[in-house]
């Protein structure tokens, strides 16, 4: 790497504006509440065991997945429309899969070799526009690729097509989810359109799933479970086994379980926020914080993480002048903090106690 004159000035100034009181700009952590890493529940193509099995283990456990629905005339969407609403009203994400989910696959129908780019927007924009109708959410929507396939049309035109399809994506959901088990993902590394899942849950005994999750938890990262029927309807787990894992999701708090937008959300907020010392004395720090994304789907807390100056042993904090709760963390030598930051904190302020 080069340093041009101006990266240089600007190594030069950073120490005076970036370590008041000889601490640290707050920075966000990895996941909320410093947790280990994030995993996501998610399930695919509306299924009727979803409703009537996946719905009362989260909720068992006070746990929130997400549901990727096909909208079209023979679906649960349809039929049991009621029953989407409660589980979205406890919390749940309701996330697309086209209105027909069409696949490249031979064995299922419709064939989206079949497809023209106008049919392929359509049902992007239709399940949509019906899932927004019906929840009234103000949030955006994410998307699941029925089969994984990122592509349609005949062989001729899948290369173009594939251009055209993450183009339709884009336009209708902020985060779209593959399927085909490329492992866990790396927030620095996310491509928000083609977020990977961790690969086939389908008849799988818990200790497996728990075998899965594993690399993400070691490693700090973002594992997603696609799951379709539970304890019933096509590539199943049972019912026994979400249970065994939710109870261990429960019980492991270090782990932030969470649907699939809130985990874009969180990292998206943490890469996209700007933090600038803007004052500091003996007893008093503060900085103005910016948060460029968009409020009304971006709306997570944010927690950040700060270093105590020398001297400094415990804290207060205010976020707009309201109050937050200042959370030392254990062991550690330097004193260092923890705050949940509320979306849209425009100055952050931290007094000595
Ligand atoms: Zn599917």
């Amino acid at each position: 790497m080069r340093l041009s004159s101006g990266s240089l000035l600007l190594l030069l100034v950073y120490p005076i504006i970036g370590w008041p009181q000889g601490g640290r700009l707050p920075q966000p952590t990895l996941w909320p509440q410093d947790r280990t890493a994030a995993i996501s529940l998610t399930f695919d193509d509306a299924m009727e065991t979803q409703l009537d099995n996946a719905g009362p283990v989260l909720k068992n456990h006070d746990l929130r997945g997400t549901f990727f629905v096909i909208t079209g005339p023979s679906s649960t969407w349809r039929m049991r429309p009621r029953d989407w609403q409660q589980l979205a009203a406890g919390g749940n994400e309701i996330g697309s899969h086209t209105v027909n989910h069409p696949c490249l696959l031979a064995e299922i129908e419709p064939h989206s070799q079949d497809y023209s780019p106008e049919m392929m927007h359509k049902e992007l924009r239709e399940s949509a526009r019906e899932i927004l109708a019906r929840l009234g959410t103000q949030r955006g929507l994410t998307f699941a690729y029925p089969c994984g396939n990122m592509s349609f049309g005949p062989p001729t035109a899948q290369a173009r097509n594939q251009a055209l399809y993450i183009d339709y994506v884009a336009e209708s959901y902020f985060a779209a989810r593959g399927y085909g088990g490329e492992g866990e993902v790396n927030p620095e590394e996310l491509n928000i359109l083609t977020v990977p899942d961790l690969g086939s849950t389908a008849g799988k005994p818990f200790p497996d799933l728990l075998a899965m999750m594993q690399p993400a938890v070691r490693g700090h990262r973002w594992g997603i479970f696609a799951i379709h029927g539970v304890g019933g309807e096509w590539l199943s787990v049972s019912t026994e086994v979400l249970d065994e894992l939710a109870a261990y999701l429960q019980h492991h708090t270090e782990i932030w379980t969470a649907p699939f937008g809130d985990v874009i959300r969180y990292i998206q907020e943490s890469k996209a926020l700007g933090i600038r010392a803007t004052g500091h004395g003996n007893q008093q720090a503060q900085f103005s914080l910016d948060w460029p994304l968009d409020p009304k789907v971006f709306d997570l807390p944010l927690t950040l993480k700060w270093q105590l100056p020398p001297g400094w042993t415990a804290c207060q904090a205010e976020a707009d002048g309201r109050p937050l709760t200042c959370t030392i963390l254990p062991k550690t030598n330097q004193k260092t903090i923890l705050v949940d930051v509320p979306p849209q904190t425009k100055s952050l302020q931290f007094t000595s106690k």
